[in-house]
């Protein structure tokens, strides 16, 4: 009963986590790494055709993103998530690979000009839509068997519509072990979805840590300071752009929205209109409405009672064709454009930036988190000029935000979550950090709650029924990978050859001692096949 830390391991992105137990092979997550990068992942010890199942948390890119990734590899198991995570994955793995194309037919039309080689997409449409029938969907908060020896729970992390933390139970030579996998941890009195469950028992817990090392934000009326953003802008003849992620926070904006509306808060301007102007945003939209009866929670339930959409109103425009987004920016009345992306990086957004950030009249609402080396983060920061296909932009709109919204927990909320166990856990792994916030929450577990805890680097191999490491690995840093004593600049698939090269280096080493025959023959093979690629 081993479990082998891949992704997430001293970083945010990438969540995957290798088991080999009760006879069966599996992962819980099976995420895509994003944004800037510290350590190189491992590569999975045994090929994606020989997993039998996925187990996944919840259908955040960077938790379901190389599902595609695997089906082109092989694996063809099923996908165990809650119902609303299945129908989430169906648009945003789509969506994926929308992008992975986009990209790779970007890079490819200026690297032929450049005389580059071809760059191939990590995954395709065909991809996408092979793997999202691989799905199965679990109930929240029953106990299902999916093998002989491994029984599973999912319940609800209120991180995002369908999102969970995932009981494990496994049973191997006679011995039980139950693991929990926090999944992302939400944060409480989010609008629609519920807040997280607190679990009570476990032998070993893989905790995320994203806001390990601090507290977010005092939280402020959202209501009250959008309706004094929304009366400001509209009095000057602005549009108030909220760059905002198409799944999730998109559908919260909409939720204060409605309610600033049907209260009648916003003086002078009653029936603005709202355009929601992303496709992925306005499918997402569709699949909240699907799961109120799985997913919501009290107060948005007491609205879906008295027969009120929690997330639709009048004045709600729905973009979904380009030219529908091109007329937005026709129309002069004052109004409020929901837009992706989150970090202003691609998307629609793009255009509706163009469009407002030279108009002083005009307001950039940012409620989400803006990663370093994002468009949204210079923005934020207060950048004067911006630059946007390929032109220089003044920024004489108002940039303002909504502090703390976020879907995480905070450092608080977090020990809320990990004092919840009524019995220490044999160990906690503290993932889904920075590389120091891993460190640091992993101290505070420590010290405040007396857990024996680990930040587990990738590569790192556990034995659960032994209860000790059988291998514990250090990070290796990203675009660094040594070969023949030289570091080397690598990233990617280069990567991965260079990985193959050690392993040749490996095998040689392993054949030390052979017979004179084998030895000559392998030195053949290998020579033949550096004749073959060094041109
Ligand atoms: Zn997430
Ligand atoms: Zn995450």
């Amino acid at each position: 009963m081993r479990l082998t830390f891949i992704g997430a391991t001293h970083e945010v992105t990438g969540s995957c986590f290798y088991l080999e137990a009760a006879g069966k092979k599996f992962l819980v997550d099976c995420g895509m790494e994003q944004g800037p990068d510290q350590y190189e992942n491992q590569e999975l010890p045994v090929s994606m055709a020989d997993i039998d199942f996925v187990l996944l948390t919840h259908a955040h890119i960077d938790h379901s993103g190389n599902l595609p990734l695997a089906y082109a590899k092989g694996f063809r198991g099923n996908i165990y998530a809650t119902d609303a995570t299945c129908d989430l994955c169906e648009i945003m793995l789509r969506d994926s690979a929308h992008i992975q194309m986009f990209e790779a037919e970007w890079r490819n039309r200026k690297g032929r000009r450049s005389g580059k080689e071809e760059f191939v997409p990590a995954y395709t449409l065909e991809d996408a839509n092979g793997v999202i029938k691989q799905f199965v969907s679990c109930p929240y908060s029953r106990i299902l068997t999916l093998e002989d020896g491994i029984r599973v729970r999912y319940n609800d992390a209120g991180h995002l519509l369908g999102s969970s933390s995932i009981e494990v139970w496994i049973e191997e030579e006679g011995e039980e072990r139950k693991l929990v996998f926090s999944g992302d941890i939400g944060n409480l009195d989010q609008p629609l979805i519920k807040d997280p469950t607190y679990l009570t028992e476990a032998d070993y817990v893989i905790m995320e840590s994203t806001y390990g090392d601090r507290d977010h934000e005092v939280r402020t009326d959202y209501i009250t300071q959008l309706v004094e953003i929304l009366e400001r802008t509209f009095a000057r003849g602005g549009n108030v752009v909220v760059p905002s992620f198409a799944v999730g926070r998109t559908q919260e904006m909409l939720y204060f929205l409605r309610k600033i509306k049907a209260d009648g808060l916003v003086k002078g301007y009653p029936g603005f209109e709202v355009f929601v102007d992303s496709p992925l945003a306005v499918q997402a939209t569709n699949i909240f409405k699907e799961h109120y009866h799985d997913c919501y929670d009290q107060e948005a339930m007491d609205l879906i009672m008295k027969g009120i959409n929690p997330i639709s109103f009048p004045g709600l425009k729905l973009a979904i064709t380009s030219d529908e987004s091109r007329d937005i920016n026709f129309d002069e009345r004052p109004k409020v454009i929901l837009s992706a992306s989150g970090m202003c990086d691609a998307g629609r957004i793009k255009h509706h930036l163009k469009h407002n950030l030279w108009r002083p009249e005009s307001t950039i609402l940012f409620v989400g988190y803006q990663a370093i080396g994002t468009l949204g983060r210079a923005l934020v920061e207060g950048a004067a000029e911006v630059k946007l296909f390929g032109e220089e932009v003044q920024v004489q709109a108002e940039i303002t935000r909504l502090p703390g919204i976020s879907g995480h927990a905070d450092r608080a909320g977090l020990m809320r979550w990990a004092a919840s166990f009524q019995k220490k856990p044999r160990k906690v792994f503290v993932v889904h950090g920075d590389d120091k916030v891993c460190e640091i929450f992993a101290k505070k577990l420590a010290d405040e709650l007396q857990y024996d805890t680990m930040a587990p680097f990738s590569g790192t191999v556990y034995d659960l029924l032994a209860d000790q490491a059988v291998k514990e690995t250090v990070g290796i840093p990203i675009r660094k990978a040594q070969i023949g004593g030289q570091t080397v600049k690598a990233g990617g698939v280069y990567a991965r050859l260079i990985a193959a090269g050690q392993r040749l280096m490996a095998v040689i080493r392993h054949n030390e001692g052979g017979t004179n025959k084998d030895l000559a023959r392998f030195a053949d093979q290998i020579n033949s096949l550096c004749d073959k690629w060094d041109r």
